[in-house]
């Protein structure tokens, strides 16, 4: 049978979605669509040739929660997740609820700003979340922080189906979103501390932009100090961030500052 185009394809369920997409595998897939008209500037938005909705896959919309974990599916929306209150992480709601504005956050999913590498992957590398990917071929896990650098890591005809976060109690989350128009580049920090009977036990630090930075070497420097921290190690630590940015050669100046001076001035909270 020929193969029709320009189709808009909305299977009912795993076991019809990757069959279409192995019949249409020029197919993209289509979540809220809030990336794929983003910045065409027309009256009507031009869609690809053919599009797979996620619409009518009701596990992409399955929200669970256990002890240890909340899970959610790819195609539940930015607003729904806020909706829930406080049994999500604070971080995580912070970051989505500085997306865009309500009308924006109505339509998109979580799966599509992932898959854009937007805000949310900044939350979720800080948090340890790992995603659910799969294929026609089966599932496959992966940790948030390998997840998050442009061109994205998925294979063909592979979606990104759940995300699972690890549910941590934090005593202070700092967020903070960049702009830097002249290098086109921005993102968002975050900064999550765990402080138990005034020591610094945990602590996660995540720049999500273009490029995902995390510093795994200088978060085990601050773990296990004494707080208030020392003003000398909360400066050497702005120092460790430094080198560690250095290394790679990016991002451009500009936001490379904001960082570094961002990093700094949440480190000097937890100092005398
Ligand atoms: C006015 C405006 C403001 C915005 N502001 C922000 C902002 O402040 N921060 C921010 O991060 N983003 C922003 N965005 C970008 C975008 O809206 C969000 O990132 C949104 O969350 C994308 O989700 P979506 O469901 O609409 O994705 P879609 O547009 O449906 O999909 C995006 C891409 O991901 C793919 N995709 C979608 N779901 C999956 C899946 N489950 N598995 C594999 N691939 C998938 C699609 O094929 C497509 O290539 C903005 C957009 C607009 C229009």
């Amino acid at each position: 049978m020929a193969v029709l185009h320009n189709q808009v394809l909305r299977p009912a369920g795993f076991s019809e979605l990757f069959p279409v997409w192995s019949r249409y595998p020029d197919a993209i897939l289509f979540a809220g669509g809030t990336a794929l008209i983003r910045s065409q500037g027309r009256e009507l938005p031009k869609l690809p040739d053919n599009v797979l909705s996620l619409e009518k896959i009701d596990e992409l919309h399955r929200i669970t929660r256990t002890e240890r974990y909340l899970e959610i599916g790819a195609a539940v929306k930015l607003s729904d997740i806020i909706a829930l209150g406080k049994i999500v992480p604070g971080a995580f709601s912070r970051t989505l609820r500085g997306i865009a504005g309500p009308s924006i956050r109505n339509l998109a999913t979580i799966g599509g700003n992932l898959c854009v590498c937007g805000d949310a992957t900044a939350p979720m590398a800080a948090l340890d979340a790992r995603y659910e990917l799969r294929s026609a071929g089966g599932i496959r896990w992966i940790s948030a922080n390998r997840f998050s650098s442009l061109p994205m890591n998925l294979q063909a005809q592979e979606l990104l189906s759940r995300i699972r976060i690890p549910l941590e109690q934090w005593t202070y989350t700092i967020y903070r979103k960049f702009c830097s128009p002249p290098e086109n580049d921005g993102g968002v920090l975050l900064i999550l501390v765990q402080n138990q009977k005034d020591i610094l036990a945990k602590i996660q630090i995540v720049f999500a932009g273009h490029t995902l930075f995390r510093d795994k070497n200088s978060e085990t420097f601050l773990e296990g100090k004494a707080l208030p921290l020392d003003r000398k190690e909360a400066f050497h630590y702005r120092d460790l961030w430094k080198t560690y940015l250095d290394g790679l050669g990016k991002p451009g100046p500009l936001l490379r500052s904001k960082i570094l001076n961002g990093i700094e001035a949440a480190i000097l909270g937890l100092a005398d």
